[in-house]
């Protein structure tokens, strides 16, 4: 394991665009590597086990839970179970890496408590939750139920913004990227 264990954290409410700023992170450093969650939704059709999630039953995940294997878990939405192992964590620090962690609020802010030298944490924000709303209607993922559920979700997630290190306000892409940039060099000494 590396000497000086690091994390960063990436979290956002859902379509502020967490994503693209990660990969952009993930192409530019070789320093880092994608922290791969477990989960217990179903993988979608691009997606691989052991590359994008770690695809676990629920009797899988719950059990993992019991062995106090991750370093923070949460029920994102009803039923479905998101978590980060320790073994990840480990995985990547053995590699000499630090570890980027694409997860939702809750969960940031927990992990975020337990490694509180170790981690940087970086909070995306939309523009305005009306931007948020479009964002999610032009990626056409929703139903209308889901989108006002997420519109709900992100209001409230955004009264959390304060819990981390460095707010980035997500109007151009390109800006915010810069800004997380010129975060993660420091953070990283390089
Ligand atoms: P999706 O199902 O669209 O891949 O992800 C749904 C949400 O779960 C996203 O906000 C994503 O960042 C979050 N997420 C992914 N992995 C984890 C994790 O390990 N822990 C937590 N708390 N959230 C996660």
């Amino acid at each position: 394991m590396s000497k000086d264990p690091k994390i960063i954290i990436i979290t956002a409410p859902s379509g502020a665009g967490k994503t693209s700023i990660t990969r952009h992170l993930l192409g530019k450093y070789p320093q880092l590597a994608f922290s791969i969650s477990a989960c217990t939704r179903s993988p979608r059709h691009h997606e691989k086990d052991g590359v994008d999630y770690y695809f676990l039953s629920l009797d899988d995940f719950k059990q993992k839970i019991q062995q106090n294997a991750f370093a923070e878990w949460e029920m994102v939405y009803e039923g479905k179970y998101y978590g980060t192992l320790k073994s990840e964590l480990e995985r990547i620090w053995s590699m000499g890496k630090t570890p980027l962690l694409d997860i939702e609020v809750k969960g940031a802010i927990h992990l975020q408590a337990q490694y509180p030298q170790a981690t940087l944490s970086l909070f995306i924000e939309p523009p305005s939750v009306e931007e948020l709303r479009r964002r999610l209607e032009t990626r056409g993922t929703e139903t209308a139920e889901s989108l006002r559920d997420r519109v709900n979700k992100a209001s409230y997630e955004l009264s959390f913004k304060h819990h981390f290190d460095k707010i980035i306000v997500n109007s151009v892409l390109d800006k915010a990227c810069q800004e997380a940039d010129e975060t993660i060099k420091n953070f990283l000494g390089l």
